[in-house]
């Protein structure tokens, strides 16, 4: 039971996606997510003896219906074609409310723009706003907005993505040409002061919706937060806006604003 216990727990990882890790449910087979704290407990009564578990499972899969990304631009002021794109995910699990996934990394990615606008500060290139529909599902938002830009790629910046919770940010999980990776390093020294300033160049793409873009070459960037309290709520009834701290969420927004302006400001765009 152990070993169930540990699978258990990794299917209530599968919103992360990394592709180290790889896991899907098969199709057909029920699968259930529990905290990381009810893991260790059944692990633990397991190594005592005979566990006996009783799951009730409640979610239901009802057919698709129409949903919608939701895009705000803040236009550029001398280059408002090329587009640096600051998101989160717009759905969640339905047993919460889904706060810090990924209520908090639209927040954040709104906050973004908003406090740009509260300094007065024009970036040269456009912020784009980007609350993904559907990650938690399979990603038809970010392949909708695929298809339908995918030939603006080339002038698609940079995008960052926030989905890894609200808690106080470390700095970013990017992938990138080194020479693109170089350029980053010294806004990162503008977040040290909030201790935001470590950088991980990751053979992946840092964030679900913004996979395709990354394969695309576009530099991607997520940001790269303390998860240690993150599992204990993922996925589950206990995603609710009393376990986000408002501090950290700042430091969150402070970090993506500061990325996204300078991204969308330097003198030439990242190298691919
Ligand atoms: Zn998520």
């Amino acid at each position: 039971l152990g070993a169930v216990a540990a699978l258990v727990r990794s299917v209530g990882s599968a919103d992360f996606r990394l592709p180290h890790t790889g896991y899907s449910a098969p199709a057909g087979i029920p699968a259930g997510a529990v905290t990381a704290e009810d893991a260790e407990l059944i692990a633990h009564l397991a190594a005592e003896g005979t566990v006996r578990m009783h799951l009730t499972l409640t979610p239901q899969k009802l057919p698709d219906v129409v949903s919608h990304n939701v895009i705000a631009d803040l236009k550029g002021s001398e280059n408002p074609e090329q587009v640096v794109v600051v998101s989160g995910h717009l759905d969640s699990w339905d047993l919460g409310t889904g706060a810090i996934d990924d209520g908090a990394g639209v927040a954040v990615a709104m906050e973004a723009a908003e406090i740009l606008q509260k300094l007065h500060l024009r970036p040269k290139r456009t912020l784009r706003v980007i609350a993904w529909m559907d990650e938690e599902t399979g990603g038809s938002g970010s392949q909708a907005y695929t298809k339908e830009h995918s030939s603006e790629f080339p002038h698609h910046v940079a995008a960052i993505e926030s989905d890894a919770g609200a808690a106080h940010p470390l700095g970013f999980d990017i992938r990138m040409s080194n020479a693109a990776a170089d350029l980053i390093r010294p806004v990162l020294n503008v977040l040290q002061s909030i201790g935001a300033n470590a950088v991980e160049n990751r053979p992946y793409p840092p964030g679900a919706d913004i996979a395709t873009m990354s394969e695309n070459t576009v530099p991607a960037l997520g940001i790269l937060q303390d998860g240690r309290t993150y599992f204990d709520y993922h996925h589950s009834a206990a995603d609710t806006l009393d376990k986000i701290v408002p501090e950290e969420l700042r430091e969150n927004a402070a970090a993506m604003a500061v990325m996204g302006y300078a991204l969308a400001s330097m003198k030439n765009p990242l190298p691919r």
